[in-house]
């Protein structure tokens, strides 16, 4: 038998959950009826809301043995909702999906087809369109995209998103990142392996409203920036630069003006040299930078190396076809 389990965060979903449940339901049970070696649960996160979601949950637990929950003492916000579902999944295989239907549960089939031709370790979907979204909240989106991807390594792929469909290799590779401050987007893509995306035109909420507001968002992609970035560290050594190079040019033009007009140019020789005091600053403020950037990617505890596979793994895999 195959566990799936479907991880699902909540935050006052009281509307689309009972929606949520009767289509995951549908998929899953179709699922079943296909491959008659899959199981599920369903691990639900209340992330400290504040409407009848908790109360939701007691009764769908009621109804359905293979519905589990974990509820939080206050809201926390979704990366929280994502580790501990992660953490505490039983699955050997994992699905984590929003509760707003947006991420369509009719994708499931697809993806467990794809994960199991063995050439993928991760099946999630990638927003082709921003259909339904505010021309300025898609500006700014693509605006993130485009900085991150400019200064950091690791590659954060527009329209990705946190919809997966993942095997436990990959789930456990994302728990050995332990993280505090949790940038899924970048963890997904940290972690590697074989990734499928599939392109999907964005869905509306069918009810309840988007927890994210502007700032909320703009905040989160700050973090996103400090998590998989150490560039705005490495910025004040670009600004001592451009003040050397504004010094340089200070003190030729005042060679110039002494030798053209006989006068002193100490004025210039003046701001050339506050010039230079204020770039040996920016220097040393660069260089304790790039020790802080260490020091920061140390204490992280990130991995060395993530291995996809082994000659064990192969073996392992081979005898079990031949069996
Ligand atoms: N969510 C959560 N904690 C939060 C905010 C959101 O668990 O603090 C959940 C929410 O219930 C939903 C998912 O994260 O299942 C995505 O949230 P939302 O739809 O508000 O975000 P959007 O789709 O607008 O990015
Ligand atoms: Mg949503």
């Amino acid at each position: 038998m195959k566990l799936i389990s479907v991880v699902v965060p909540c935050y006052n979903e009281e509307e689309v959950l009972p929606m949520f449940y009767d289509e995951i339901i549908k998929v899953t049970d179709s699922m079943k009826k296909e491959h008659d070696d899959v199981e599920f649960e369903f691990l639900f996160i209340n992330d400290g809301s504040k409407d009848r979601t908790l109360k939701l949950f007691h009764e769908l637990a009621d109804r359905d043995k293979r519905v589990r929950y974990i509820s939080f003492s206050r809201n926390f916000g979704k990366e929280a909702g994502m580790y501990a579902g992660l953490t505490n999944c039983r699955g050997d295989y994992v699905v984590v999906m929003d509760a707003d239907l947006q991420h369509p549960p009719a994708f499931l089939p697809q993806m467990y087809n794809y994960i199991c031709t063995g050439e993928y370790d991760c099946a999630t979907t990638r927003r082709v369109s921003r259909k339904g979204e505010s021309k300025v909240r898609s500006w700014f989106a693509r605006l993130f995209y485009k900085i991150m991807n400019k200064i950091s390594d690791t590659e954060i792929v527009d329209g990705a998103q946190d919809f997966r469909f993942m095997t436990r290799q990959m789930v456990d590779a994302i728990l050995d990142m332990t993280e505090y401050n949790r940038f899924s987007k970048g963890i997904f893509s940290w972690v590697g392996f074989r990734v499928k995306y599939m392109p999907y035109e964005n869905v509306e909420r069918p009810a309840g409203t988007s927890s994210w507001s502007f700032w909320g968002l703009f905040k989160y992609s700050l973090e996103g920036i400090m998590a998989f970035s150490t560039f705005p560290l490495a910025v004040s050594i670009f600004l001592g630069i451009l003040s050397i190079i504004i010094a340089l040019i200070l003190f030729i033009a005042g060679i110039i003006v002494s030798l053209a007009t006989n006068k002193s140019g100490s004025a210039l020789y003046i701001s050339a040299s506050v010039f230079l005091s204020g770039a040996l600053q920016l220097g040393c403020m660069g260089i304790f930078g790039q020790y802080l950037g260490k020091t920061y990617r140390e204490v992280k505890k990130r991995p060395i190396y993530i291995a996809g596979e082994t000659d064990e793994d192969y073996r392992r895999k081979k005898s079990g076809e031949n069996r």
